[in-house]
């Protein structure tokens, strides 16, 4: 039998602590190595200490695992990245570069690079293509775009099987979101379940493409297990769950608690929001992968509602 051994970077963020529980499912828990800056406040798997700016630590970890796939989640978000813009591209990139080096070097077989619908900018309009124009607002949005080419550059220069998705927001009751312009739609849940009045940072009717965390789990596992002759797209597919405004996930929160209530303070990530289209168009990754998403707006309602009842009990 032949294993994968499996390195996470940036595992305990919002994705990376859903992510790998899954991966650790399929490949078993001692064949999966989580690591981030510090220690994850429950630790049930191998894990360690590592900070991704660091090639030689990255580097040293690959050869000491024998590592076969890297999930590089380590990066700065939208919203928090505009805070220190120079900073946030020298995390994003460097950390990138180091994986990219570490994975060509020491012959690991895939990688898998999250990008994100925060590569589009004003000239896309209202509904985003696979290879509609990047112009990017953000530094974020930049960094992401930048290693969508590297991606691809990598897989035409190297042969490395690089493997990228462009993830909506992501809304999971597991883990809370670390400083992107869609966060406001895992919080919300959180406010209505323990009855509090949410304050939402965009306008009523900011509409935002968006995914359940299952069906972000469900495409990144297809993807990286898809043949390698199914991928067509080397810098990063076009992802779509659904898309929605605060008015109207309010609406759907009100058909199981009905006195929710919400007020809009919009602050400056309503400008990140308003230069993002409001639909993605994954009809490449329908094709090659056979993508589709399970989850609508009142499905992933009735879940977050359920699973978060059940934590605030
Ligand atoms: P997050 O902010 O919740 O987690 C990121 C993790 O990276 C944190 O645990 C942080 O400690 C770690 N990190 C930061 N700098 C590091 C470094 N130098 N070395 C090692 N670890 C470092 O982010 P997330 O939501 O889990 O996102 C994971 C990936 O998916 C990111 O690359 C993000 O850009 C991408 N993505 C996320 C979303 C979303 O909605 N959550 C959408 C699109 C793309």
């Amino acid at each position: 039998m032949v294993y994968e051994n499996v390195l996470i970077t940036g595992a305990n963020g919002q994705i990376g602590s859903v992510l790998t529980e899954y991966l650790r499912g399929i490949y078993g828990s001692d064949h999966v190595i989580a690591s981030d800056l510090k220690f994850p406040e429950i630790r049930n798997g191998r894990f360690e200490i590592l900070d991704a700016t660091n090639a030689a630590s990255l580097a040293a970890m690959v050869r000491k695992y024998r590592v076969t796939q890297i999930y590089h989640l380590a990066a700065i978000l939208s919203a928090k990245g505009e805070q220190n813009p120079l900073e946030t591209w020298h995390i994003n990139m460097q950390t990138y570069f180091n994986v990219l080096e570490a994975a060509r070097e020491n012959g690991v077989k895939k990688v898998f690079y999250p990008s994100s619908i925060a590569v589009f900018g004003e000239h896309v309009g209202d509904e985003a293509a696979q290879w509609s124009y990047l112009d990017p607002a953000t530094v974020y949005g930049i960094s992401k775009s930048a290693g969508e080419n590297w991606s691809n550059y990598y897989f035409k220069r190297y042969g490395l099987d690089v493997r990228s998705l462009r993830y909506p927001g992501i809304i999971g009751y597991q883990s809370m979101p670390g400083g992107g312009t869609t966060d406001y739609a895992v919080d919300i849940y959180h406010k209505a379940v323990k009855k509090e009045v949410f304050e939402c940072f965009l306008n009523s009717g900011t509409v935002l493409p968006m995914i359940y965390i299952s069906d972000a789990m469900d495409a990144t596992i297809r993807l990286m297990e898809a043949p390698q002759q199914k991928i067509t797209v080397r810098t990063s597919y076009n992802l779509a769950g659904m898309s929605f405004s605060p008015e109207e996930i309010a609406a759907s929160i009100r058909k199981t608690i009905p006195d929710f209530s919400i007020v809009y303070k919009p602050d400056f990530r309503q400008k990140i929001a308003d230069s993002w289209p409001r639909q993605i168009d994954d009809a490449q990754a329908r094709n090659d992968w056979a993508w589709r998403p399970a989850y609508n707006l009142d499905k992933m309602t009735e879940e977050m509602i359920s699973e978060l009842q059940k934590k605030y009990q």
